[in-house]
């Protein structure tokens, strides 16, 4: 599939918009789930450390042959390893589950504020940077607020932040921040973890296009600029959520799903007040 969208991030490299999410996919599963998507089409996989996962990934994209080779890779540093020497030790720890000599994107999980530690983390990953292994590097759950101490502190935007971000959480003061730094925005949970496939306003628009609430959901973010990495084990919806590429949202749709923005509506944790 050579007609999915990039965007081209604040480093120079291009990052596939689309690609599938593993958190949750149980270890077992992950080589077959992968190898399904990128026979599927999909060029981009998103995975952590924490998702105990990895090393089923970097199977599945090596079963997955020269196509699997040229998947969009992400993995994060968790946050029990967060520290300067840590996180390089943390990175060498994933690199060796998912059986490359770099990845394409490695982010600082959450900044986990009560640590004290995600700027010496920064620090880690621009030298990961600098030195190859890590070819873009950002960040998950920042808020303005962190954002602003690393790029005050080390002078390195980072590439993209990847937080909670649906229709029913659609983050626009943070993506307003991003867009003043040029930092790409990536949807977690985009889906709201299923939960936002039962919304009417989501299944009129879905019916009126001849698609599924999960396209019409995901058409959105596309349409809205972010990177999006649905997650599914079953093959049947892994083809479902790629099946994106032939329709888009006409300036009615877009109203009623930005009407459905609520500030009661983030499923995850709060990054400010998480204590993990
Ligand atoms: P999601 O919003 O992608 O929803 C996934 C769930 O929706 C599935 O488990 C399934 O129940 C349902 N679903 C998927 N496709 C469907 C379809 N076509 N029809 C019907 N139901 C369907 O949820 P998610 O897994 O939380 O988020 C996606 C990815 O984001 C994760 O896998 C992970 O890679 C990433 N993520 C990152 C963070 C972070 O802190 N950085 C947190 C959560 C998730």
């Amino acid at each position: 599939m050579t007609d999915q969208p990039t965007l081209t991030l604040n480093d120079g490299v291009r990052m596939p918009q689309f690609g599938l999410g593993v958190w949750q996919t149980p270890p077992d599963q992950a080589a077959e789930v992968v190898k399904t998507a990128v026979e599927a089409g999909y060029r981009s996989v998103d995975t952590a450390a924490v998702y105990r996962n990895e090393r089923g990934v970097g199977d599945g994209l090596k079963t997955a042959g020269a196509a699997g080779q040229d998947v969009f890779l992400t993995t994060k540093l968790w946050n029990e390893n967060q520290g300067y020497d840590a996180a390089l030790k943390a990175f060498d720890d994933s690199l060796a589950r998912l059986g490359r000599e770099s990845v394409d994107l490695y982010l600082i999980h959450w900044p986990s504020p009560q640590r004290g530690l995600y700027v010496d983390s920064w620090k880690a990953l621009v030298k990961l940077k600098a030195d190859g292994r890590a070819k873009s590097i950002g960040v998950s759950n920042f808020q303005a607020e962190h954002l602003e101490k690393i790029i005050g502190e080390t002078g390195v935007v980072p590439a993209v932040n990847q937080v909670e971000l649906h229709p029913r959480f659609q983050q626009t003061a943070l993506r307003a921040a991003h867009a003043r730094h040029g930092i790409a925005t990536e949807s977690w949970s985009p889906l709201g973890q299923g939960q936002l496939l039962s919304d009417p306003q989501i299944a009129a628009i879905a019916e009126k296009h001849g698609k599924t609430p999960a396209q019409v959901v995901i058409r959105w973010h596309l349409d809205s600029g972010l990177i999006v990495i649905p997650k599914s084990v079953t093959p049947a919806r892994i083809r479902e959520n790629i099946a994106v590429f032939d329709f888009s949202l006409d300036a009615a749709d877009l109203a009623a799903i930005a009407a459905l923005d609520s500030p009661t509506g983030r499923i995850g944790p709060d990054p400010m007040t998480a204590t993990f």
